[in-house]
């Protein structure tokens, strides 16, 4: 995808200005990019018109290079799409807010139903949590789980051998806005049932809770991974429903993001958040701005950097870098420390894919595919089977030591030989690094 596009971009380099003719295999690979992204058609078509137009009507006063004018422009046309601000989140002037989760089974309604509420939380409010899924015993028992892990309030309610159907669903319903009132909870989120396919019966089911509960929100939760499903099944619930905004789920996996741009096109509701993983607090707002870097390819930079910032202890890591690259090098003490900084941010996976895939991070996201998450547990544990004195002097490890501490970690002493020698290896890198002066910063930086 991106390969492509630098491709079309690197064509238009080196050239003065943006004529039609030029423009046109720029446009024809944006075009297939976005495709490639997930973007409905209809939306892709309109895209690439308007890049065009403005693309060469914009040639003679501009001092930016073709290629920096077309990224911009198309850029601008993608944000101009999502909307330029995080959206905002509906309370209603007198408490409870209801929440109303739509979608179809599997989307992720019930695990964001949970981080949604770990959100209110952080926000200072008292979520209340109810299942109306009336079919599934097991969907309700889910939610009762998530909501112990959060510690949020649910509402079990009893189903009274009552038979399955809206009208349990509408007791339910009800009977949880009164407990939250009661017990003081300011926001009621309502986890409903789904249907593998779009059917009438649910759309009916969801009219009657909305007419019910009023909510302030109906929040569309779509899967990114299923592209072109996400944005029918957003339609059709949006013509019912008239949602009010959407969830775009599992993020963290490989989608692209296309289908942001098209569910926003589609239904014209902002997409108010991302799920970035199974955890309760893998859950971000949207930035209009990052998704299009990355459906562009471009990585997610700023929210990895907002997340490292969020989780990481800054000062550890600054620690660490000015150590590593003075002359005394960093210890394998250091090492491990760093290295559960790192997995506090998540799977090395997760992280990888966010970086863009150009200029130096160029194959990362393969690489990213085949990394060993069990060899990270490996490492940490050959260290941990280390002495504090070895930790802080790896030349003391000798042969015997090795042996004590292969059979100290479960490892063999091929692997604990391997790690100091990567080790050593990267103590040097490092240290070549700082007596550089910041080289190889500026050619990471592609200068
Ligand atoms: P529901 O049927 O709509 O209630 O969907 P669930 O909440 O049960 O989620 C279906 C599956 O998707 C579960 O295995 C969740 O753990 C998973 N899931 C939900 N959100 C995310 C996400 O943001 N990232 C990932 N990786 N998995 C998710
Ligand atoms: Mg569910």
């Amino acid at each position: 995808l991106s390969e492509k596009l630098q491709r079309a971009f690197k064509n238009l380099r080196g050239q003065g200005t943006i004529t039609e003719e030029n423009i046109g295999e720029a446009l024809r690979e944006i075009r297939v990019a976005l495709l490639e992204a997930d973007v409905n058609l209809g939306v892709v078509k309109e895209l690439i018109e308007h890049i065009r137009e403005k693309a060469v009507g914009q040639q003679v006063m501009t001092a930016l290079s073709p290629t920096e004018q077309v990224v911009k422009i198309v850029n601008d046309e993608l944000i101009a799409i999502l909307g330029k601000d995080t959206a905002r989140f509906n309370f209603a002037s007198r408490p409870p807010t209801v929440i109303l989760m739509a979608g179809l089974q599997g989307s992720g309604k019930t695990t964001t139903s949970g981080k949604l509420a770990a959100w209110l939380q952080k926000g200072g409010h008292r979520p209340m949590l109810v299942s109306v899924d009336v079919y599934r015993p097991a969907a309700r028992e889910q939610l009762k789980i998530v909501a112990g892990s959060i510690k949020a309030n649910l509402y079990e309610g009893d189903l009274k051998g009552e038979n399955p159907g809206p009208d349990l669903v509408e007791r339910l319903a009800r009977e949880a806005r009164r407990d939250a009132v009661n017990s003081g909870c300011d926001t009621l989120i309502v986890d409903t049932a789904g249907r593998l396919a779009l059917d009438d019966d649910l759309m009916k089911e969801m009219e009657r809770l909305k007419k019910l509960l009023a909510p302030q929100e109906i929040l569309f939760v779509a899967d990114a991974m299923t592209g072109q499903d996400a944005v029918n099944s957003a339609d059709a619930f949006h013509k019912r429903l008239a949602l009010t905004g959407v969830v775009l789920t599992k993020m963290d996996g490989d989608a692209r993001g296309g289908a942001a741009l098209s569910i926003r096109h589609v239904t014209g509701q902002p997409i108010k958040f991302i799920g970035t993983g199974e955890r309760p607090d893998a859950f971000e707002a949207f930035h209009p701005d990052r998704i299009v870097s990355r459906i562009l390819g471009m990585g997610d930079i700023m929210s990895l950097i907002e997340r490292a910032e969020e989780k990481l202890d800054k000062k550890k890591s600054e620690e660490f870098a000015k150590k590593a690259l003075s002359g005394d090098g960093f210890s394998l003490e250091d090492f491990r420390d760093q290295l559960r900084q790192i997995r506090k941010l998540g799977s090395l996976q997760s992280i990888m894919k966010m970086l863009p895939s150009i200029g130096p991070f160029q194959g990362i996201q393969q690489m990213a595919d085949q990394v060993d998450e069990n060899q990270f547990v490996r490492v940490e544990a050959i260290i941990n089977s280390m002495t504090k004195k070895e930790r802080n002097n790896h030349e003391i490890i000798s042969g015997s030591r090795r042996k004590r501490i292969a059979r100290g970690s479960g490892t063999s002493v091929q692997e604990v030989n391997q790690l100091l020698k990567q080790y050593v290896q990267m103590r040097k890198m490092f240290k070549t690094v700082g007596a550089g002066g910041g080289k190889l910063q500026r050619s990471l930086m592609g200068q």
